[in-house]
């Protein structure tokens, strides 16, 4: 398995930038996960680290020694795509054995790594079957098998799992997730969906129109997001952001919204103009000694927990009360933001 390092990576479509300038780097054996809405570049990026599609600009490093004039081949990367392309006419073993016969390594050696590949992943009793007496998502184990067989340098993974439904979906990623802890392989995926990233990244690349805005590990990107882009991506339901003033006031500190206002504890953020975000999750209710008032428009049941919406001062605001709250439409609620679950931002990048 080989690290991975995308340097400078630039390239348009007509008029289209799709990638912006693009720089990353993926650790031998990591699981990588390219997150961002559609449009954003992911599978392009792919595309050019698999050798498929040429950037303008930039350079894709493998192990440190550039690959730029290597083809797909030469890289020897193995990539599982939304469709899974199975070979109809050929079994599931004839499928996941296909890229080593290319190769001419020896029958038996192919035998036994087929079987290796199908035993992870649960799939030995379908050898002999065509892809077309299969499920989703047996046809989607197949495709992942001949990926594995290969033991290939890079696992380009482009919303493998996307034709699931979900609960198939949710299996399988656990599934993903084993696989890759037994492996090592450098894998990265890409997905819109930040559950997905979230339980499978080691590295989480929150992507937004051709560039990276945030790289890091899955906890930092819910926790500490760089920017209100990344912040109003990763959650669910959504960050609460308010623009308004920092003001520091006799020994206080506190946060001026739209109608309301918010001690903010103790900050080194200077005063002045900043966004600042709350999860749904992070607000408390409290007593009428706390001065936020909130007025309840919606409650919905998620089963686990329900959700509130409602008005705070003249701007809108979601939080989360458990799953016994009898709060109900038109109620008032004193809510309460702790500081330690406070996000500032300055022209939508992070601040403290
Ligand atoms: P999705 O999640 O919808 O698959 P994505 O993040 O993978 O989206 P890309 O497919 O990489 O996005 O596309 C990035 C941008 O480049 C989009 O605006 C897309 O329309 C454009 N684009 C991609 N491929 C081509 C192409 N072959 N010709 C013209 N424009 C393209």
């Amino acid at each position: 398995m080989a690290a991975l390092t995308v340097q400078g990576i630039r390239k348009r479509f007509g008029k289209v930038p799709a990638l912006r300038g693009v720089d990353l780097q993926v650790a031998d054996g990591e699981f990588c996960v390219l997150l961002g809405p559609s449009g954003c570049g992911k599978s392009t990026l792919l595309s050019i680290v698999a050798g498929l599609t040429a950037p303008d600009e930039g350079s894709i490093l493998f192990d440190g020694r550039p690959v730029d004039h290597l083809s797909p081949r030469e890289r020897d990367v193995a990539m599982v795509f939304q469709s899974y392309a199975l070979y109809p006419h050929m079994t599931v073993a004839e499928n996941m054995g296909f890229g080593l016969r290319m190769r001419r390594v020896p029958k038996s050696e192919i035998r036994r790594s087929v079987l290796d590949a199908a035993r992870l992943l649960g799939i030995e009793n379908l050898l002999d079957r065509k892809p077309r007496d299969l499920s989703g998502g047996q046809r989607q184990r197949v495709a992942m098998g001949r990926a594995i067989v290969r033991r290939p340098n890079l696992f380009l993974l482009d919303e493998p799992l996307s034709n699931l439904d979900a609960r198939l979906r949710a299996g399988v990623r656990l599934e993903l997730k084993r696989i890759h802890q037994q492996l090592r392989g450098t894998v990265v995926y890409v997905t819109h969906d930040q559950v997905e990233a979230l339980t499978l990244g080691e590295q989480v690349v929150v992507m937004g129109e051709g560039r990276i805005h945030q790289a890091d590990a899955p906890e930092r990107i819910y926790s500490r997001p760089r920017s209100t882009f990344v912040a109003r991506f990763i959650g669910s339901p959504e960050m609460n952001l308010y623009r308004g003033q920092i003001v520091h006031e006799k020994g206080k500190n506190r946060f001026e919204g739209p109608g309301f206002a918010v001690d903010i504890g103790r900050t080194q953020i200077p005063a002045g103009e900043a966004e600042l975000g709350i999860r749904p999750e992070d607000i408390r209710m409290g007593g009428p000694e706390f001065s936020l008032t909130a007025r309840v428009q919606l409650v919905s049941h998620l089963g686990a927990e329900k959700i509130v919406n409602a008005q705070i001062g003249n701007a809108p605001i979601t939080f989360c009360v458990s799953k016994e709250s009898r709060l109900q439409a038109d109620d008032r609620v004193y809510l309460v933001m702790p500081p330690e679950g406070l996000h500032f931002f300055r022209n939508g990048l992070r601040v403290d």
